[in-house]
Parts: C-alpha cells; sequence; structure tokens
C-alpha cells in the first residue's frame, strides 16, 4: 500500500467532487494535504468536518485558481508553514458549454483562466518549492475531450489541451530534479460537474463507455496516487486515461 507518512501535497478543488476523493485518499495513506477551493465555503467547513480525525494533517485555503496573485499569497503561506511540498494536483476546474458561434466572451475566457491559467498559476509557485527540494510530483486532471473534442465544449477542450501541453513542457524542464509532471484523463465521472446533463444524455454517453457506466471519483484518486508516489519515478509526461475504455 502507498505510504505518504511525512509528506505534503496541495490539492485544488479539494473539497467536492473528484478532488475531494484525491484529497482523501491522500490523507488516508498518512499524507498532509493542503486543500484550495474556490467559493464554496459550506462544503469545505462540511470536508472540514468530515475529515476532523485527521485535522492535524489538513489546511483549507480559499483560493481563486485563476487568480496569480491570490496563488502567490497561498503558496507564500504554504512555504511559511511548510517549506516545501511534495505533492501538486491541479484538479480545480469548470464547464460553461455552449456551441462556439453561440459562446459569450466571458464563457470562453472563464473556462481557460481556470483549467488553463489556474493550473499554469498554481504550477508557477507549486513546481518552485519542489525544486528547493529536487523532489516532486505534478499531476495534472485533464479530460479525454483535450483530443476527442465535444460539441459544445470547445472552450473546456482547448483547456484540457492546453494542460497537456504544458503539461508534458513542464515534465521535461524538471525531469533532471526528480520532479515528474503528468495528467489523468477521467471519462464520464459522478460528481456536480455533470450533475445538469438532462437523464437521456446520462443514459447516452453511459452506453458510449464500453464499461456501460460512469466512473467513481475514488477511481480517478487510485492512479492519482499512482503517480504521485515514489515509485512512479520514471512515469513523466504521460497521460494516464481512466475512461471505462473510451
Ligand atoms: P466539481 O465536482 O464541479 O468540482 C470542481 C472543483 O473545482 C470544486 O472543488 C471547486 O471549488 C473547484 N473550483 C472551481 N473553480 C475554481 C476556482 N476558480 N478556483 C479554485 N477552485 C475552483 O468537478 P469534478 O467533476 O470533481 O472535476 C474535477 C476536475 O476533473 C476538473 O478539472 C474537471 O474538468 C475534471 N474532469 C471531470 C470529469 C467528470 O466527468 N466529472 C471528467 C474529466 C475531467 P468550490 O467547491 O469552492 O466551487
Amino acid at each position: 500500500m502507498a505510504d505518504f507518512s511525512g509528506q505534503k501535497a496541495v490539492v485544488t478543488g479539494a473539497t467536492r467532487g473528484i478532488g475531494r476523493a484525491i484529497a482523501l485518499a491522500l490523507l488516508k495513506h498518512g499524507a498532509t494535504v493542503i486543500g484550495l477551493y474556490g467559493s464554496d465555503t459550506k462544503g469545505a467547513e462540511q470536508f472540514q468536518e468530515a475529515c476532523r480525525e485527521d485535522a492535524d494533517r489538513l489546511r483549507l485555503y480559499q483560493c481563486d485558481v485563476s487568480d496569480y496573485q491570490a496563488v502567490e499569497e497561498v503558496f507564500g503561506r504554504i512555504e511559511q508553514e511548510f517549506d516545501t511540498i511534495d505533492i501538486l494536483v491541479n484538479n480545480a476546474g469548470i464547464r460553461r458549454d455552449s456551441m462556439l458561434a453561440m459562446m459569450s466572451e466571458a464563457d470562453w475566457r472563464r473556462v481557460i483562466d481556470v483549467n488553463l491559467t489556474g493550473g499554469f498559476n498554481t504550477s508557477r509557485f507549486g513546481v518552485l518549492l519542489m525544486l528547493k527540494q529536487r523532489y516532486g510530483r505534478i499531476i495534472f486532471i485533464t479530460s479525454p475531450m483535450a483530443h476527442m473534442g465535444f460539441a459544445g465544449q470547445a472552450n473546456y477542450a482547448a483547456s484540457k489541451a492546453g494542460q497537456i501541453g504544458m503539461m508534458k513542457s513542464l515534465s521535461k524542464e524538471s525531469a533532471k530534479r526528480n520532479i515528474t509532471v503528468n495528467c489523468v484523463s477521467p471519462g464520464f465521472i459522478d460528481t456536480e460537474l455533470l450533475s445538469d446533463l438532462p437523464e437521456e444524455l446520462v443514459k447516452a454517453y453511459k452506453k458510449m463507455v464500453p464499461a456501460r457506466r460512469f466512473g467513481t471519483p475514488e477511481e480517478v484518486a487510485e492512479a492519482v496516487l499512482f503517480l504521485a508516489g515514489r515509485k512512479a519515478s520514471y512515469v513523466n509526461g504521460s497521460v494516464l486515461d481512466v475512461t471505462g475504455g473510451i
């Protein structure tokens, strides 16, 4: 079983959905988790309460990952308290779907700002803390839409494809310092992100999946644990699909 005792992990979007499952898995395996959340303060309080047994190994900070200065500030606090970090999971993400011809500039920008620029902001400051100790694991949560595309998701697909390009570039920059950078690419996963889909669409999407079901956040967390582990030391610049076979 993976042991993350003594390791410090930053997880963005840590209090809901996939990020929550990742944070819980890292906590369960001994890591100290520094979770960032966007705006759902109530959800963050509930998460803190659910983790009260591990309260000494959990910090939660509100931080809009798209805000460069806010990210710089929060990583400054993390450095003051923890000095370095071992793991960064760039999980925070949003959808604002519509056909490209109808897409507002605001929806285009917001998705790129959160999903892509957010990953840049946290990696920018996260990798500096890892360079100090010459060790680290950075994992982006991308999507198969990055290479498949999907009607109504030009902004989302572009942001996720951009994450893969950023991940591959950073993986080449930091490999010499024992810092690996990879992506996990989940297929349809049962979270609030998909809660607006009509029942008929859910049925149709499940038919598209060879496994004939949506995945769970915990199944994604398992893949993240693998890439975050010390033993995944020669896995760098890769995309690990967790899609039920899409
Ligand atoms: P979710 O349940 O909607 O959770 C999204 C998380 O991102 C929340 O914790 C939210 O924080 C956080 N967040 C949103 N905007 C933020 C911001 N500006 N700054 C900081 N945090 C922000 O979504 P999910 O399904 O768990 O998705 C997690 C990641 O997996 C996303 O990157 C998504 O694109 C990716 N993914 C999901 C699926 C899927 O089918 N669910 C498939 C492939 C990839 P608050 O709680 O504070 O709002």
